[in-house]
């Protein structure tokens, strides 16, 4: 069962540690705040350990990203592909880095890790209720329907244009958000963060 609630509130308090708020939002500020938690690219991580990227590529089983729990030290490392080549888009390492972001904050790791983890660390995630946490975790976190309104989305390329999204991901939103619109109600979720979002927009 996807846990909709838990996530929202966990997305409400990651904006809430921050003092402006800004579109696209980046992922990293997060990452930075997690004391147990390094992300990586690809590239960094083949030159420290003298091996090649198709290698790191095979590690992580994964052309966009992975995430790494050390059980032992509870330590966690995010490996993304920062290479923009092969249609992996900014769009898309902002979503594999707020996918893996989900993966940490909601622990989905160490929930994982016994007991297979410890003979395989780099673990790709194969259970697809995480994989739908972590997928819902991104998109709220990256661009949160309620706030559409406010930040004047029209159409799947102002998603694209505001929140940083690829062509793709933001035309799957868009469908969704007409969708949404016509289905839900008001949450006092939601107007917490629309709330938070007026008091800390910051206009780039
Ligand atoms: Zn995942």
């Amino acid at each position: 069962m996807i846990r909709y609630a838990y996530i929202c509130n966990q997305v409400l308090q990651l904006y809430r540690s921050l003092p402006t708020i800004s579109f696209p939002m980046n992922p990293q500020l997060f990452f930075d705040q997690i004391k147990n938690c390094k992300t990586m690219a690809y590239t960094t991580f083949a030159e420290i350990n003298s091996c090649s990227i198709n290698d790191v590529l095979e590690l992580c089983e994964s052309e966009s990203g992975c995430t790494h729990y050390d059980v032992t030290n509870n330590r966690y490392l995010v490996l993304f592909n920062s290479s923009t080549s092969n249609n992996n888009v900014i769009g898309r390492i902002r979503w594999t880095l707020a996918h893996e972001l989900g993966h940490v904050i909601l622990k989905h790791l160490s929930y994982l890790a016994e007991p297979r983890i410890a003979e395989n660390n780099f673990n790709k995630l194969s259970n697809p209720e995480l994989e739908a946490e972590a997928d819902y975790f991104a998109a709220l976190l990256l661009c949160p329907m309620p706030l559409y309104e406010q930040l004047h989305i029209q159409s799947a390329q102002d998603i694209q244009r505001v929140f940083g999204l690829s062509v793709e991901a933001s035309n799957v939103r868009w469908n969704e958000y007409l969708k949404w619109k016509r289905s839900h109600r008001k949450t006092a979720w939601e107007n917490d963060l629309k709330r938070l979002v007026n008091q800390r927009l910051e206009i780039k």
